[in-house]
């Protein structure tokens, strides 16, 4: 499954967050059977609709989509340098999907900020400027080679063109992803650049900043079109210890929250690494499954068992508000609601559905 790479510099909350992430009740008993290694944190995505689904199917149990987050430890300057653990660190962040970077937006005397103080533009910029001088060294290691290869093959020019492009582009100091509508990034694919992987922001903040819309906003906007969630890692730890919604709501008041920030934290991981879900539902369970944005019908069956993507005959969809509308499926049937979709149906978030297959 896909992954985000949790990163940030040192003392800004990484491991407090991770581990309210490990600590998820609510993914140990879905997935009881799930292997998850130690430096995974598995979160449900929130969804209010599996509730809605298992009243309207009376089933058994919900089990939501989950998004999983590693935890890269402390990528520092210097890292592409090979200075350290540096080049670990960078393999662990070639193998995940996005990047989860953590920026610290929190006072605290007692907590060191390894730059001397709170600065949330620099600390994005030396992540940024560490994977981008990793980038050109991959690119200064790897054009030479395509360079030789463009000389004989006239199919490996567009890659090599490519290359010099992504390499100007890196010298100029932006990241690939921030590039990406003036460069062919599927022509470098192999070269699996870490500038070229999505980006999600996580400001770890203090009431302060919480309660702050200006501030909010002009970090929002600092990290744009990147998805940017705001939340107080100490408190989503502290919410885990709590066992009933009263006090759970009142500890999030008393910040000036609405839901925990592992909610938001889930939503903006599943948007940023471009996935969505579609709905079953039956007296077994009310289950959300992962697909990507624009996945196809038979795509779509095969998140649930590749023999169903192989004998994939059509689906019978409906949207989930249009479920709801009618009050249940017999009732959306009769009405016409159901729609049979072939093999070229392209998916949309919260279709509901039922695949009719051959085994
Ligand atoms: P890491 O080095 O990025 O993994 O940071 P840690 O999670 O170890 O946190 C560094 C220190 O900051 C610890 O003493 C934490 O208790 C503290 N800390 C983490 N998050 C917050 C926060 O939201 N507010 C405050 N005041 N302290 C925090």
């Amino acid at each position: 499954s896909l992954t985000l790479g949790i990163v940030g510099l040192p003392n800004v909350g990484k491991s407090t967050l991770f581990n309210a992430l490990t600590r998820n009740e609510a993914v140990a008993a879905n997935y009881p059977f799930a292997t998850i290694e130690p430096n995974v944190g598995v979160v449900p995505l929130p969804d209010a609709r599996l509730d809605k689904l298992a009243e309207m199917f009376s089933s058994a149990r919900t089990v939501p989509a989950t998004v999983s987050f590693v935890d890269i430890a402390g990528l520092v300057k210097g890292a592409s340098e090979g200075a350290g653990l540096g080049n670990q660190f960078l393999a662990n962040i070639r193998e995940a999907n996005a990047i989860c970077q953590v920026i610290r937006v929190f006072d605290d005397p007692d907590v060191v900020h390894v730059d001397g103080n709170v600065d949330p533009a620099g600390d994005i910029e030396t992540i940024n400027t560490e994977l981008i001088l990793a980038d050109m060294q991959t690119l200064d290691k790897a054009l030479p080679r395509m360079e030789k290869e463009a000389r004989t093959k006239k199919e490996n020019r567009p890659a090599l063109d490519s290359a010099k492009q992504a390499r100007e582009i890196l010298d100029s100091g932006r990241t690939l992803f921030a590039a990406q509508n003036e460069i062919d990034l599927d022509a470098v694919r192999e070269l699996s650049l870490l500038t070229t992987k999505p980006f999600l922001y996580v400001f770890n903040a203090d009431e302060g900043v919480l309660r702050d819309q200006a501030r909010r906003e002009a970090l929002t906007k600092l990290v744009a079109p990147a998805d940017a969630v705001f939340l107080d890692a100490k408190v989503e730890a502290e919410l885990l210890e709590l066992d009933d919604e009263e006090s759970v709501r009142e500890l999030l008041e008393s910040v000036g929250q609405s839901e925990p920030g592992l909610y938001s934290l889930a939503r903006a991981g599943f948007h940023t690494l471009g996935l969505q879900t579609y709905l079953t539902a039956g007296p077994k369970e009310a289950r959300a499954w992962t697909i990507r944005q624009g996945a196809t019908a038979p795509e779509a069956a095969g998140a649930i068992h590749s023999d169903f993507q192989r004998g994939f005959i059509k689906a019978e969809v409906i949207s989930y508000e249009e479920l709801v509308e009618a009050g249940s499926l017999a009732a959306a049937r009769s009405a016409g609601k159901m729609r049979m979709e072939g093999k070229d149906y392209v998916m949309h978030d919260g279709d509901v559905v039922e695949f009719r297959f051959n085994v």
